[in-house]
């Protein structure tokens, strides 16, 4: 049978805590008794280098009961590193994770339909919020910025999905190719490929405690997420530079009409048309200049160049021994 795990990264979340774990023990306890999931799955808290007593309740947790384990990172290193530290720690000893967030805004209901949908063969279980009415109006108009931002930077983000999702260990597998330091899972995850599904469910106010993800950080986050995945605004700006010289050719049109016709003040002719096409090269230069860095970006991140499926000749070698 499969092993589940649990991963849950916490920052300063003593006052949320007890009640997860509560909630997760038990969701875990239920998919046990119903004979889905192998009797030795687990929940890992990953304790993000938290200032209050986190780690203390971890602890205690992990006295009480077998199924729970710590992984206590030496510093705060933010939401996406320690959810990756849990993901990539948990990889090799389940196999199926779950990851959710310690407040427990995200519906643990749903967690026995992520794993349904993985008995039934499927590697990623992305959980969607159906709706966002427990959210604030300013959350709900930032979270549609950011989806329309991402959109127009042709990055491929799931609509709707913060990191509550179910991953199979093969995608766990690809998804430890990816080297980058710049993390930004949502956008990671769907380039790994594989069977995906969603499944909705509504999303909760906090339980406990306060958001650790203020608006600042929000916007951190998004820029984070642009830069570490598109080379888009690279490209935009060289596409400026050619409209621009675009522009010049008609201003420089215009101009000489105007020269010809006689109505300008001496000078203005050159004037206008050196600013415009002197503009337009500079803009299209830069453009070009960062067409490279952006390739020796993409090299540098060394990514995974394709996953795969299934591999007939290693099934051949099955067969033969
Ligand atoms: N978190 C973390 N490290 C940080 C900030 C947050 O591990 O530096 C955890 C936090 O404990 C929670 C999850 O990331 O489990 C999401 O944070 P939060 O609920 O504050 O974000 P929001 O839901 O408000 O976007
Ligand atoms: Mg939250």
């Amino acid at each position: 049978m499969d092993k589940l795990c649990i991963v849950v990264p916490c920052y300063n979340e003593e006052q949320a805590l007890l009640y997860t774990n509560k909630e997760l023990t038990g969701v875990l306890d239920r998919l046990m008794q119903s004979g889905k999931i192998d009797k030795a799955s687990f929940i890992l808290y990953v304790d993000d280098g938290s200032r209050d007593s986190t780690w203390n309740i971890i602890e205690n947790f992990r006295k009480q009961s077998p199924l729970i384990f710590g992984l206590k990172l030496a510093r705060n290193t933010g939401h996406q590193n320690a959810l990756t530290a849990g993901l990539l720690t948990a990889m090799s000893h389940a196999d199926m994770v779950i990851s959710i967030d310690a407040d427990l805004q995200d519906d643990v209901s749903v967690m026995e339909e992520m794993v349904d949908l993985y008995l039934k063969g499927i590697d990623i279980v992305y959980g969607v919020r159906k709706r966002r009415d427990t959210d604030t109006l300013f959350k709900k108009f930032t979270a549609l910025g950011f989806y329309r931002l991402m959109q127009l930077m042709k990055i491929d983000v799931v609509y709707n999905h913060a990191d509550y999702r179910l991953m199979s260990k093969r995608a766990l597998k690809q998804f430890s190719l990816y080297k980058e330091r710049n993390l930004f899972l949502r956008g990671i995850i769907p380039l790994i490929g594989f069977s995906s599904v969603t499944v909705s469910y509504n999303r909760k106010s906090r339980i406990a405690g306060k958001s650790k993800y203020p608006l600042s950080k929000m916007i951190y986050m998004a820029f984070e997420g642009i830069t570490s995945f598109s080379i888009q605004p690279i490209r935009m700006i060289t596409e400026l530079g050619l409209v621009i010289v675009l522009c010049s050719i008609c201003a420089a049109i215009y101009a000489f009409y105007s020269f010809v016709t006689g109505r300008v003040v001496a000078g203005w002719t050159s004037t206008i048309l050196s600013i415009w096409f002197i503009g337009g090269v500079q803009l299209l230069s830069v453009g070009l200049i960062g067409t490279y860095i952006g390739k020796i970006y993409m090299e540098v991140k060394e990514r995974p160049r394709y996953a795969i499926e299934v591999n007939d000749l290693t099934e051949k070698k099955h067969e033969e021994s």
